[in-house]
């Protein structure tokens, strides 16, 4: 196992504060990480900004040629990856196998393309003799700060476009999930010139502080809390970085009527539970329809308690652990103070699993009003709350009312319902008679305290670039 950070061209283990890093599904010790020293981040970040002075300098093709090879090189480890992701987040080991190392592979090769075909517009001349054009420049030395619920997609979200767009970086995953960081480090003090990309480890309160207050870095991208976006955004504000947030979600879901109950059930089962609802886009927010409410409640509460997990044989695993101790811990808090309040009733599930690990029953709270604290506040967990509505303005009035504004979606046969509800969410992200479907090609970010700046598309190679005027004055 790969247990050594990547700052420039070396390997180093830190020499700070020992983190235990943990298998959820058995709550065993895999291994005691040291993190990085003051020390350690300074020459990360002097070697990024060194290396900034020739990647900057090379062209689209180069980079893609770069991307492509790391796109490859997972590929061929991809087993490899699947087993440590599994390992330390406690995923089934085909979800991460079969879902998520496809899709990082896809990331840095829709990159590559990308890179090379980033649209701008046509130079002109707008004054008398002189022709103006748009350059799209590299940022600088972004700092690129992981959460723990997709290690290594969410340093593929970050890195692809990032060195893409001729920045270089240094990466912190979360403290809980470094290992799959700390192996594809090989890869790429393999494939990359020196100091592209650098690896450090660490908590946030003193790695990720120190990264975030450093003077040479210009960018910070960081995906997860609000509460930390929030300090994110102080410390950029002393030196003006640009930042990049995609902080939590809790995703309403507005379902008809006329909805198909089936679609509208295993789909819940899928986008609901997905990564045992360790995730800032699950369906976890239900509002229902006053005539499909009873039906719902009762097919969900049925299909739910079939989803299978915490099976000896992983093969057999739907949905894994909690990441934590804490956050089951957090999660069944959640719950208990729900199931305190009459009016709500778990359908299904409602409590921790009894035995080793840290696993979470799958849970449908039925009953559940817009005043609730399981419908307004985040419990990235295995929890949905379904919710009865009576009308399309109450639905949309309430799937509105939330801090968050990351993802939604709306279940209806009538297409002309879909799009008029769809327009009026102030989310960024809507879907249709589907949950939970990303595509390299499409944005993913949030509004309001969602946080702002799109992973995937050719929108993150826009957030990662500085649009730069050039005028040539001619006669
Ligand atoms: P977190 O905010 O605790 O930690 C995220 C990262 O920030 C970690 O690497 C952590 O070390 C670092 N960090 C924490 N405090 C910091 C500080 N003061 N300075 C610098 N870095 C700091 O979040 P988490 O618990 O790892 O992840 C779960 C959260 O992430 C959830 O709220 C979830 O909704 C959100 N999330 C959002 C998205 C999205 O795309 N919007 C995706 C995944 C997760």
């Amino acid at each position: 196992m790969d247990t050594q950070m990547l700052i420039g061209a070396d390997f180093e283990a830190g020499t700070e504060h020992e983190e235990a890093i943990f298998n959820p599904r058995t709550g065993e010790t895999v291994l005691n990480l040291p993190e990085a020293s003051i020390d350690q981040v300074e020459r990360a970040v002097a070697a990024a900004d060194k290396a900034f002075q020739t990647w900057s300098r090379t062209t689209p093709a180069e980079r893609s040629g770069y991307l492509l090879k790391i796109a490859e090189r997972i590929e061929a480890e991809a087993d490899g990856f699947a087993a440590l992701e599994a390992l330390n987040c406690g995923k089934p080991i085909n979800a991460v196998r079969n879902d998520e190392i496809p899709a990082i592979v896809d990331c840095y090769r829709f990159f590559a393309g990308a890179v090379r075909c980033v649209p701008a517009s046509a130079a002109g001349e707008y004054m008398a003799g002189h022709t103006s054009m748009i350059r799209r420049d590299p940022i600088g030395i972004v700092a690129s700060i992981a959460p723990w619920n997709y290690p290594l997609m969410m340093m593929a979200w970050k890195l692809a476009p990032a060195i893409g767009g001729g920045n270089t970086v240094i990466f912190k995953p979360s403290e809980q999930t470094p290992l799959t960081a700390l192996k594809l480090a090989k890869i790429l003090a393999d494939v990359l010139p020196e100091g592209v990309v650098n690896v450090v480890l660490g908590r946030g309160e003193s790695v990720g502080n120190a990264l975030i207050n450093h003077p040479k870095v210009n960018m910070i991208s960081i995906t997860g809390d609000v509460a930390t976006g929030k300090k994110i955004l102080q410390a950029a504000s002393k030196t003006v970085k640009r930042t990049h947030l995609e902080l939590g979600g809790k995703a309403p879901v507005i379902v008809f009527d006329d909805a198909d109950v089936d679609a509208v059930v295993s789909g819940l089962r899928a986008f609901g539970y997905y990564n045992a609802g360790q995730d800032c886009t699950a369906a976890c927010r239900i509002y229902a329809g006053s005539k499909i409410y009873d039906k719902l409640v009762a097919d969900l509460s049925a299909e739910v308690s079939q989803i299978a997990y915490a099976q000896e044989d992983d093969t057999l695993n739907e949905i894994g652990p909690l990441i934590s101790m804490r956050q089951r811990d957090r999660v069944a808090s959640f719950v208990e103070r729900a199931l305190e309040q009459p009016h709500m009733e778990a359908v299904a599930g409602g409590k921790a699993h009894e035995g080793n690990g840290f696993f979470y029953q799958p849970t449908v709270i039925a009953g559940a009003l817009q005043s609730d604290e399981i419908v307004r506040r985040e419990v990235f967990g295995p929890v949905v709350s379904v919710t009865r509505f009576s009308d399309v303005d109450e639905a949309v009035n309430w799937a509105n009312d939330s801090d968050y504004g990351l993802a939604s979606s709306v279940w209806t046969k009538d297409v002309s319902r879909a799009m008029a509800t769809s327009a009026r969410l102030r989310y960024g992200c809507t879907w249709v008679n589907t949950h939970f479907m990303l595509v390299n090609e499409m944005p993913h970010g949030g509004l309001k305290q969602s946080g702002y700046g799109k992973d995937m598309s050719h929108y993150a190679l826009e957030d990662y670039t500085a649009v730069r005027h050039v005028m040539i004055a001619h006669g």
